[in-house]
């Protein structure tokens, strides 16, 4: 027999758990299938940034700055706590031209609203004396936080279940087929019924597009990062170099052949346990998993060319994750008028932690029909179809 439900969501990642969270705790029947444990996609195998720093100022930074302060809410309101702080983050600048962008960026972020201000190299001394003496100074946000994604997801999904929300873990959607204003959603673990579907698989929302014919222009960007042993901290605080702005948005970068290859740039990331994380590369190679030493090698020595006593220290592993990659770096978050009643909330890319919050509150707004947080528009999955037509 089937299993009836209000709201049936795909992905037990922290996409699929913030939206269960702002759906079951406004009354909701909801459903969640994951084919794995939870967390067990890219939101186990990333950083656990909530920024604004590196948005592009504009729609994309206003959205991150509404979904930091949905985060700064949740960790009051979530029993399960998930390492929760806001000391602010930096950008780090290596060259005059890139001090001649930041100062750009800063000016656009401002008069967009947001909290940023340029930092000198006596700014920079302050903030870490573990820094290269040779850099130049840099950019502050200091409303920019940082989290433990792991956690963040399950304490999503514990709040979730205490307000009813039904997790099912190991149940993999094998396909989605019609009955009248009914989808039917087929799993290993039996039929789930439902009008609405709400696709938050992650770099596999393309899979489950394809079973109602719905192409998903998804595709995953592989990220390294190397987890540092517990040691002496180098900073206290969210670093990153600017050339990784460049690395993100697809720009040309003054520095050698393999940091241009496989996408390095440096990301310090200190964490709770007093580990830190160094990354991470961005290169399209499929589905492709593993840790590649070459990419490892050649982030450690970005980290020591702005660390330069980082040679000295220990690091103990490294992993490896999908980002879910869109062409113009937003998510899609959307209903899609062609399949009424399915809903698509992927294609993060490497913001996925930070704008889970603002998604699963957009979700929520849009079945209860209410004004939308940020505008939707540029959200919607049309403009692929849009660009496609033109
Ligand atoms: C190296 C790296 C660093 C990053 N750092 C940051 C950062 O600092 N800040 C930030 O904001 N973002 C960061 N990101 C991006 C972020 O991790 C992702 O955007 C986010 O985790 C995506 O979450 P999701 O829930 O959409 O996907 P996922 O976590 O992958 O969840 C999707 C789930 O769907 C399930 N699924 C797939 N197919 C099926 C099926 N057929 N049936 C049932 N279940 C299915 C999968 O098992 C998976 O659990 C980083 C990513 C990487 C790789």
């Amino acid at each position: 027999m089937d299993k009836h439900t209000d709201i049936i969501i795909i992905g037990g990642g922290i996409i699929g758990g913030a939206i269960a969270y702002y759906l079951s705790k406004v009354g909701f029947k909801v459903d969640v299938l994951e084919r794995g444990e939870l967390a067990s996609g890219t939101s186990s195998k990333c950083d656990g940034n909530i920024l604004a720093i590196d948005k592009e100022p504009g729609f994309d930074s206003q959205m991150s700055l509404a979904s930091q302060k949905l985060v700064q809410s949740l960790s009051k309101e979530l029993a399960l706590p998930f390492e929760y702080r806001a000391p602010g983050s930096i950008l780090v600048c290596e060259t005059e031209e890139e001090m001649l962008a930041a100062e750009k960026w800063v000016k656009d972020q401002q008069a967009a609203g947001l909290p940023f201000r340029m930092l000198d190299q006596s700014d920079l001394r302050q903030e870490s004396a573990s820094f290269a003496d040779d850099l130049l100074g840099g950019v502050e946000c200091v409303s920019d936080s940082t989290v433990n994604p792991y956690l963040l997801t399950y304490s999503l999904f514990e709040a979730a279940k205490s307000y009813g929300a039904q997790v099912h873990t190991h149940t993999e959607v094998k396909n989605i087929t019609r009955e009248l204003n009914d989808f039917i959603v087929h799993t290993n673990n039996g039929r789930f019924r439902s009008q609405r579907v709400i696709n938050a698989a992650g770099v596999w929302a393309p899979r489950i597009g394809e079973m109602l014919s719905i192409p998903i222009p998804i595709k995953p960007r592989k990220g390294h990062i190397i987890v540092a042993a517990r040691q002496k901290q180098v900073g206290l605080r969210k670093v990153m170099e600017f050339g990784y702005l460049i690395s993100k948005f697809g720009g040309k970068r003054k520095v050698d052949v393999e940091t241009e290859r496989y996408g390095v740039a440096l990301v310090y990331e200190p964490t709770e346990s007093q580990n830190f994380l160094i990354g991470s590369s961005r290169q399209f190679l499929g589905f492709e998993t593993k840790v590649d030493m070459k990419v490892i090698r050649c982030m450690a020595r970005r980290a020591v060319r702005f660390y330069p006593q980082m040679a000295d220290m220990r690091f103990i592993r490294t992993y490896v994750g999908l980002r879910p990659y869109t062409e113009d770096h937003l998510p899609i978050i959307s209903h899609v008028e062609e399949v009424p009643g399915f809903f698509v909330a992927a294609g993060h890319e490497g913001d996925g932690i930070s704008l889970a919050a603002i998604t699963g509150k957009l979700i929520e707004e849009m079945i209860l029909g209410f004004k939308p947080s940020v505008p939707l528009e540029p959200l919607h999955y049309k403009r692929f179809k849009e660009r496609m037509i033109r």
